[in-house]
Parts: C-alpha cells; structure tokens; sequence
C-alpha cells in the first residue's frame, strides 16, 4: 500500500499543469462541514458500520475524505464559490456544481491511479478476481472522468450559466449526523427499473456520473443531488423524483449513498441504533447487489450468495430524519 500511495502521487497538478512542489492536502468534503458534526476534531467514516477488521473505523478531520492530486495554489482557488459560508445553504448555481463535480473526479481519479499501482503491485492478494477486468474498467472510469474534468473545467473558466441540472435539492432544519460528497452512476431509478448497466464494459458507452452532497452546516442540513446533461440516462430520473412526494425521494438517496456512495462520514453521536441496525450493516457489506462486498466465495455453488436478497431501500434507517439529528 506505501509503495502504491507513492507511485499514485502526480508529478504535475491536474488543473494548473503545474510541477506540484508541494502537494495539498485537499478535503473533498469542505473543512466547514467536517468541523460541523466533528467530535474533539474526529469522524468515523464508512468502516463503522461494515466493520472490516483490518482498517479504522475513525480518523481526524485532517485525513477524513482527503486526496493528494492538486497543487495547494488550485486547492485554494478553484472551490471558493461553494466551500463558502455564505453560499454553501442557498440554491447552488452551475458554478458550484461545477466545482463539486471538478472535486469529485479529482478523488475518483486519484483513487483510480492508487488502485492501478495496488494491482501492479500485489497480484497475490487480487489472485481471485478478474484483474483484466478490473483493469479495464478501471482505464475506462479514468478515460471518462477525465474527459468530464475538461468539460467541468471549461464551465468554471468560462463562467458558463448551464449545463447542470439539479436533480433535487433541499435544506432540512436540523443538523443530520452525516456528510457526503460523492460521485457514482446510479443504475436503478426510484422503482427499481435498470437505467445504466453496471456489467455493460462497451467502451463506446460514456460512464453516467451523479453527484451527491449532503452537508449539515450553521444548524441546517443541504441535500443535492446533480447531475450534467450529457449524462442523458438521468432525465427519466429526473422526471420521476420531480413526481414523487419528498418522503420518497429522500427515502430513496438515503439507500444512494449507503449502496453506491464512497465518500461519507458520520459525527460520533450518531445513534447507535442507525449503527447496529442489521439492514445497514448488510448493505455496508453489499457491492452490486451481491453480499461480502461483491467477492464471489470460494465455493461458487455457495448457497447464501446465490440466493442473496439485496436490501432493499425500505429496510435501511432513514438517516435524514429528525430523529436523528444531533445538537452540539
Ligand atoms: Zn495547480
């Protein structure tokens, strides 16, 4: 992992193109929300609830959801219009959902890298699983966040007022003990209904980016879901979450973020009911659908797994619900 990490640092900053002489310890969810829900300065992040023996379940604000890709002269001038006090409750403009997106790709791109140099570097402990695969779609992601990065790049340059679309927004009175920014393709819509194909490697095919924020702040929570227009598998979405009542579709994207989402943290007064509850902590464990994160087990005919039933959105807690909040 130590000589993975290092061979995943860039020489030049993605944005600038810059040498990176000092490379910048960049949050992906903003210092302001992290310290918002923060307890002595700690968070737990995801591990919490899937509990993998090997990794912490908890980490202080400085290392919760950071990547290294950016040189700290971007870092503090490309995310100003969101990451900011006096604009992070209001309606965002394209402009912010540019930057959050720029943001989003920077991680899944890092992240991406760090994973290539692992599957270079340890063959024996990916010895199970596909890796030509895995390395496959692995260039693909990479090709195709890059590509948007150009295109989210050129809408902050330009200032351009379009191009994003909202796909629900909302700010709840109450601080909820969760934060979140993500990106990931959503392959089911609110009825269950296959809209992008996880398994579909054609290369010809785009890969369909959501971004999703939920960030508790000033005794508020924002909720934002978004999406680019050219990602054209998402207008149907759209058009059903703008119809349904918004007890559904928070039902709905509190099951997004603990089925797809990597990149979320929870304050440490969470109730331990939301924690221990069985659903949860089955679908912390889920990937695709499938049980024990995805891996298939070593007996293929493995009864459990093949007659595995996904958890359902019905089942999870609802972390967006009062009950939950938390007051410091
Ligand atoms: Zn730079």
């Amino acid at each position: 992992m130590k000589k993975a990490r290092a061979g995943a640092k860039p020489q030049y900053c993605l944005l600038c193109g810059k040498e990176i002489i000092h490379i910048c310890n960049s949050h992906s969810v903003p210092r302001m929300v992290l310290d918002t829900i923060a307890e002595n300065g700690m968070l737990y992040n995801k591990n919490k609830v899937a509990g993998i023996q090997y990794f912490k379940c908890e980490d202080g604000i400085k290392s919760t959801g950071t990547f290294h890709y950016i040189c700290r002269e971007c870092d503090s001038k490309e995310f100003i219009d969101y990451e900011n006090p006096e604009n992070i409750l209001k309606k965002p403009t394209n402009l912010m959902m540019a930057e959050i997106a720029i943001k989003n790709l920077l991680l899944m791109i890092s992240a991406r890298k760090y994973e290539r140099e692992l599957y270079q570097n340890d063959i024996q402990y990916l010895s199970f699983v596909n890796i030509q695969q895995m390395i496959k779609v692995n260039e693909l992601d990479t090709r195709d966040y890059l590509d948007d990065l150009e295109l989210y790049m050129k809408i902050k340059r330009e200032k351009l007022e379009y191009g994003f679309q909202i796909a629900y927004w909302t700010v709840l009175p109450y601080i909820c003990p969760i934060a979140v920014q993500s990106t990931f393709t959503i392959y089911r819509d609110m009825n269950g209904a296959l809209i992008n194909d996880p398994y579909d490697l054609d290369d010809k095919k785009k890969n369909q980016s959501a971004h999703l924020c939920v960030f508790p702040f000033n005794g508020s929570t924002v909720i934002l879901l978004f999406y680019h227009k050219r990602d054209k598998s998402y207008k149907s979405l759209w058009h059903q979450i703008n119809s349904s009542s918004r007890e559904d579709v928070l039902k709905y994207i509190n099951y997004l973020i603990f089925a797809l989402a990597d990149n979320y943290f929870f304050s440490k007064s969470i109730s331990e009911t939301v924690l221990n509850d069985k659903a949860f902590v089955r679908l912390s464990r889920e990937y695709l659908e499938h049980p024990n994160y995805g891996l298939p087990p070593i007996n293929r005919n493995d009864e459990k797994y093949l007659s595995n039933k996904p958890v359902s959105a019905d089942e999870i807690p609802m972390i967006f619900e009062e009950k939950y909040s938390i007051k410091f």
